[in-house]
């Protein structure tokens, strides 16, 4: 039983997060990245909802790289959540 819950979140990754990843790198000013834990969060948070984390790098080639890599590395933590 528990091997099904797991698969069910795994099939839900990968896809899922590059087609973000696609749209993060086309809109790359509507988002940055967390200085402490890399994740990319709207522009519009104040803290980091993966580390709570207050620094941010908003530099355009910044958020397209770590989209591009986050979307095509193994999975770290993109915070899908935050981004609208
Ligand atoms: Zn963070």
């Amino acid at each position: 039983m528990s091997k099904q819950t797991n698969k069910i979140f795994s099939k839900h990754g990968s896809s899922e997060r590059l087609q973000k990843a696609q749209e993060i790198a086309s809109n790359p000013s509507a988002y940055k990245v967390c200085e402490c834990c890399d994740s990319i969060v709207g522009s519009s948070s104040v803290t980091c909802s993966n580390c709570h984390g207050y620094r941010f790098d908003k530099s355009q080639t910044r958020v397209v790289d770590q989209a591009i890599f986050l979307g095509t590395r193994k999975k770290t933590s993109v915070t899908a959540s935050d981004l609208v």
